[in-house]
């Protein structure tokens, strides 16, 4: 197949207007009007190069992987093995076999918490997560400590959303055997302080894995200089396809983990008495994986490096900032969090209006926010509300989109006669 479809066209700078016409769903009219999607924390968009990467593996090269002898089959392994190494170099991980396909950040983390946790956590051991992380860092660990009597250790967030670094360092402790914490925050979107959090654990010798979901869209990511342990992420939120994603894990770790899930692709040899599994990464990459998934999500990547981070992220800082700027000129809005350092994402309430109000109203003026608990509802607990209106940005977001949010909050209060 030709992913070369999807292969990266060289851009000086983000150009808002062609970056918009590779994505073909923002030329739909919703209700009549402009699309105005400031909902890609939740999901983004998909640019015409993913979409067509997908559609032509169908097309012309698809059968299962790692399996055929025949030419398909090695066509449909090279992509497939192509897009790790398109994924490896995203991360800047030492080896594509420190690159597992996966579903998305949630099996990821199910992954490491199953493997990592049943084979080095004992009962009494600690895994220390912040108190704004999304359930995906939560539940798995609750389910731990159900099994296994592991300790859970919640590290709190100041009223800005920020993580107070002193009650995070305090909370490390002789038993402390894992730091699991977000990179961006998903319902606030603070920048986690990730190099300050890996120090204080490399100091210890404690391994940390670091949720990438909010990150990787907006910024290089680099797990060697960063050097955590695990680092995940979902390709769907990196305008790839859904239901595939990334972990990366080093390979000293992986080495030692014992296998999650047992079937096929995962084995060596298997008879009734004994199995012998795969090397890295297939180890980990049990049944017929999301194989068009995987090569959309090379193309993801392409796209993404295509446009450049230098880019993504000016635009997206400056885009970031003009929006608080402006939104902060609206009486009776209250920001849900003003983090020191913001990624992609603005959380709000309007007083006396329920967030699903707002985004319903927001809905007929076709502007596409998401209200409600943000799969964080501990983070809800914090700031004492049960919901938020939450804007989220992608490189294809622009100054008209946050001039149409600040109309349709306008609107909103008008509704409600604020
Ligand atoms: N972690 C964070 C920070 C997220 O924002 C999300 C999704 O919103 C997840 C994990 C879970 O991602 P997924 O549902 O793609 O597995």
């Amino acid at each position: 197949m030709t992913v070369s479809a999807a292969a990266p066209r060289v851009r000086p700078g983000l150009d808002l207007a062609a970056i918009r016409a590779d994505f073909p769903i923002l030329a739909r009219r919703v209700h009549g009007k402009r699309l105005v999607f400031l909902d890609s924390a939740a999901s983004a968009q998909k640019p015409r190069a993913v979409i067509d990467a997908e559609r032509e593996v169908y097309e012309t090269e698809y059968a299962n992987v790692h399996r055929g002898v025949y030419w398909l089959s090695e066509r449909a392994t090279a992509s497939y093995e192509a897009a790790r190494e398109k994924v490896r170099r995203l991360l800047n991980a030492r080896e594509g076999r420190e690159i597992v396909f996966v579903r998305g950040a949630t099996e990821a983390i199910n992954l490491v918490a199953q493997t990592f946790g049943r084979a080095f956590l004992a009962p009494g051991d600690e895994v220390l997560i912040t108190e704004v992380e999304h359930h995906a860092n939560i539940v798995p660990w609750q389910m731990l400590r159900d099994e296994k009597g592991i300790v859970l250790k919640v590290a709190p967030v100041d009223d800005e959303g920020d993580l107070d670094l002193d009650a995070f360092r305090s909370l490390i402790g002789p038993r402390t055997r894992l730091i699991s914490v977000a990179h961006v925050a998903n319902a606030l979107g603070t920048v986690l302080p990730v190099e300050a959090i890996v120090g204080l654990a490399r100091e210890r010798g404690i391994p940390v894995l670091l949720d990438g979901c909010q990150a990787v869209q907006h910024q290089p990511i680099d797990v060697q200089a960063l050097d955590c342990d695990f680092y995940v992420f979902s390709g769907h939120k990196l305008y790839g396809p859904s239901g595939v994603g990334a972990l990366y894990g080093k390979a000293e770790w992986l080495e030692k983990m014992p296998p999650w899930q047992g079937g096929g692709d995962m084995i060596r040899s298997v008879t009734f008495d004994k199995t012998e599994y795969n090397e890295l990464p297939w180890k980990f990459e049990a049944g017929t994986p999301n194989i068009a998934g995987v090569i959309a999500l090379g193309a993801a990547v392409d796209y993404v490096q295509s446009v450049g981070y230098d880019a993504i992220a000016s635009h997206e800082t400056e885009l970031l900032g003009y929006a608080v700027r402006e939104l902060s000129k609206i009486n009776s809005l209250r920001f849900i969090g003003r983090p020191r350092r913001r990624s992609g994402v603005i959380s709000l309430a309007l007083e006396g209006v329920h967030p699903h109000d707002i985004a319903t109203i927001l809905d007929r003026e076709a502007i596409c926010v998401r209200a409600g608990h943000h799969c964080a509802q501990p983070t809800m607990t914090r700031f004492g509300v049960p919901a938020t209106v939450r804007a989220s940005f992608g490189l294809y977001n622009g100054h008209d989109d946050v001039d149409a949010l600040v109309a349709g909050l306008r609107k909103v209060q008008e509704v409600f006669g604020l």
